[in-house]
């Protein structure tokens, strides 16, 4: 990164599930496929959620449950440090439906597969935050009536806000990928749609390793918050 001055750097983070499996949610690309004993085509389609709503409700119900007993952990704080230097000029893409960007401080987060803390009514097209069970069918807030469904994005739906996403991807000095398989797109083809250096924090060499101008092999928690030492010096802006 010779050359890089932070101060005028415009830099896309994507996060994946290898972020939050250091704080302990597991993730469904773990090896045995499953998701929480769960095949994620039963849990994680429209077609799943018409067939057995309560099932699929549960899970998600679960899920989002599951988000009080964790916590974020040195790499989401590391990037919410990034964010405090570097303000608007970071955005944080994530893959993760949990909420622990947001915990440790990070405000400019675009979660492009739904949030686990978040309500769509179907019937008014609205969006809640939302932190209680849905499986009981409760109103929603807006319109009344019993058709709020977990706010996240499943496979043969269409991820979110791609257009910001693929211009702050054009707009960057530099993209960096941390803990994901690199095979699930939209996300495994960000590394294309940048103009920026490139640069992936992962626990193994991903599928899409050899795109990135650098990779480095490790745990988040020691990579990232390494990384954005490395990107700030010892915080004060020097002239190049
Ligand atoms: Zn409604």
């Amino acid at each position: 990164m010779v050359g890089w001055y932070y101060w005028d750097m415009r830099v896309v983070v994507l996060t994946g599930a290898g972020i939050s499996a250091e704080s302990g949610l597991s993730t469904f690309r773990d090896s045995d496929g499953l998701w929480e004993g769960h095949d994620p085509m039963q849990v994680a389609t429209p077609e799943a959620y018409a067939d057995d709503p309560s099932l699929v409700q549960r899970f998600y119900d679960d899920r989002r449950a599951a988000l009080s007993r964790v916590g974020p952990n040195a790499a989401h704080h590391a990037l919410a440090r990034l964010e405090e230097v570097l303000g608007e000029d970071l955005l944080v893409v994530t893959q993760n439906v949990d909420d622990l960007h947001e915990r440790a401080g990070s405000q400019q987060v675009h979660h492009i597969h739904g949030r686990l803390r978040s309500a769509w009514c179907t019937t008014c097209d609205v969006r809640h935050d939302w932190d209680r069970p849905l499986v009981d069918g409760p109103p929603c807030p807006g319109c009344g009536a019993s058709t709020l469904r977990p706010d996240i994005v499943w496979f043969g739906e269409i991820p979110y806000g791609m257009d910001l996403v693929e211009r702050a991807l054009w707009d960057c000095d530099l993209f960096v990928s941390i803990g994901t398989s690199g095979v699930v797109y939209p996300a495994a083809a960000f590394v294309h749609q940048t103009r920026g250096a490139t640069l992936e924090l992962n626990l193994a060499p991903s599928a899409g390793a050899s795109h990135f101008a650098e990779s480095r092999q490790g745990p988040a928690t020691r990579l990232v918050p390494a990384w954005v030492t490395e990107l700030l010096g010892d915080g004060s802006p020097t002239s190049p």
